[in-house]
């Protein structure tokens, strides 16, 4: 069950000054309820806060309840949003069971951000499979059966956005490991598919393809983020907020450290260009291969 963190529950509250958090809360009126997975650190924690201060609900989703609370009471006290905490490992099916619960039932379900993952930097061929398994249970199918979870609820209120953070590997699968690169390729072409599927639903989709940002992903991954070139890194909080202007600029791909938002759109020109080409009866010439007609 999802643990509360509310205005109203917070100690000391009655002691507050006139024209204090109480009319902040009265006043305020909620854009619903934000399900932030990975939350309790990094990306996730900066997303908890920032969609707290646009005025939405949260729920915050991880392992790490200390740190969840930690967080929830922050944001409760800096914005008077309500906010839960469910700690659950999301490799854990029955633990995504209640969160599929959740956003199945929850009308107050508004958003949800697809953030809790794990990477590596270990070549593919010195890597545990077992790590690997846990990444894509986590990375894929999680993130997949959320999506799942939520999104006819949203179709039915014509209504509600998905949030999915991929990475730039999902298009530079040589940077990292290689099964890191393919459980994010497959969020951004799931979430390329999810947005072409609901189209006209009045359903949100965007995907984020963040390049290294600097939290503890890198230290879990096997390489602290202090090793790397500090020109290719971002802040957590810098990241977080370029991908909500690119959200409020209605972009469905953010990738934000890119400079010339043409050089996206110009690979996607092509990608879309391939498309009438890429199913035929007929072999292409180039292979020699005598058409045997049907
Ligand atoms: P982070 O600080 O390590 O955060 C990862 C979050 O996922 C934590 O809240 C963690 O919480 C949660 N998590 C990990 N395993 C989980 C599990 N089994 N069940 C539930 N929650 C779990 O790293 P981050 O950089 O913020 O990563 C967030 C997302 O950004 C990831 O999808 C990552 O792939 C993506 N990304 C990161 C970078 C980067 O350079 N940092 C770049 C591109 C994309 P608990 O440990 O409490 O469970």
């Amino acid at each position: 069950m999802a643990i509360g963190v509310h205005p109203r529950k917070l100690p000391g509250r009655g002691n507050r000054e006139p024209g204090n958090r109480k009319d902040l809360v009265m006043k305020r009126q909620s854009k619903g309820l934000a399900v932030i997975t990975g939350a309790s650190s990094g990306i996730g924690a900066v997303y908890a806060d920032r969609l707290a201060r646009r005025g939405y609900d949260l729920l915050l989703v991880a392992r790490n309840q200390l740190l969840m609370a930690d967080l929830a009471k922050k944001i409760v006290s800096d914005t008077g949003s309500e906010v839960d905490i469910l700690a659950a490992d999301l490799t854990n099916s029955n633990d995504v069971a209640k969160l599929e619960q959740i956003l199945r039932e929850d009308s107050r379900v508004t958003l949800l951000v697809n953030n809790a993952g794990v990477g590596a930097t270990a070549p593919l061929l010195n890597s545990d499979l077992a790590d690997m398994r846990r990444m894509i249970a986590l990375n894929v199918e999680a993130l997949t059966r959320l999506t799942y979870a939520a999104v006819p609820a949203f179709v039915k209120r014509g209504a509600g956005t998905i949030i999915n953070i991929a990475s730039i590997v999902a298009i530079a699968p040589e940077r990292l490991n290689g099964v890191y690169g393919g459980t994010k390729a497959f969020v951004l072409a799931f979430s390329q598919s999810l947005r072409n599927e609901l189209g006209n639903t009045g359903v949100k989709v965007q995907v984020v393809l963040p390049g290294a940002t600097a939290t503890d992903f890198w230290r879990l991954s096997g390489k602290p983020v202090e090793q790397l070139p500090q020109e290719i890194v971002m802040t957590a909080e810098d990241m977080v907020d370029a991908a909500l202007a690119g959200f409020d600029a209605g972009e469905f791909v953010t990738i934000p450290a890119l400079p010339d938002a043409e050089q996206w759109q110009s690979y996607e020109a092509a990608r879309q260009a391939l498309m009438p080409n890429l199913s035929r009866a007929e072999p292409a010439g180039r292979y020699g291969v005598v058409h045997a007609a049907r």
